[in-house]
């Protein structure tokens, strides 16, 4: 399993790391404008459905866990 994430469009509103806060951290990076940082890109098998209800409760769908 690997986390990735679409930058561009992550609005930093934090859900994801309410979810899973081992994987995801928001940072704020100018005061007004923040992103998610992926803090583990490879989830252990415990965390693995976390990771999967962050990416479901994204509100602009930009995390996409990819199975491999
Ligand atoms: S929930 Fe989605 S939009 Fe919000 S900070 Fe996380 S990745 Fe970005």
């Amino acid at each position: 399993m690997r986390v990735v994430i679409d930058l561009d469009l992550c609005g930093g509103y934090g859900t994801c790391e309410s979810e899973a806060p081992e994987i995801f951290r928001v940072v704020d990076v100018s005061g007004d404008y923040a992103h998610v940082e992926v803090l583990l890109e490879r989830p252990p098998e415990a965390l693995r459905e976390k990771a999967r209800a962050a990416e479901r409760q994204c509100p602009n769908r930009v995390i996409t866990i990819v199975e491999d």
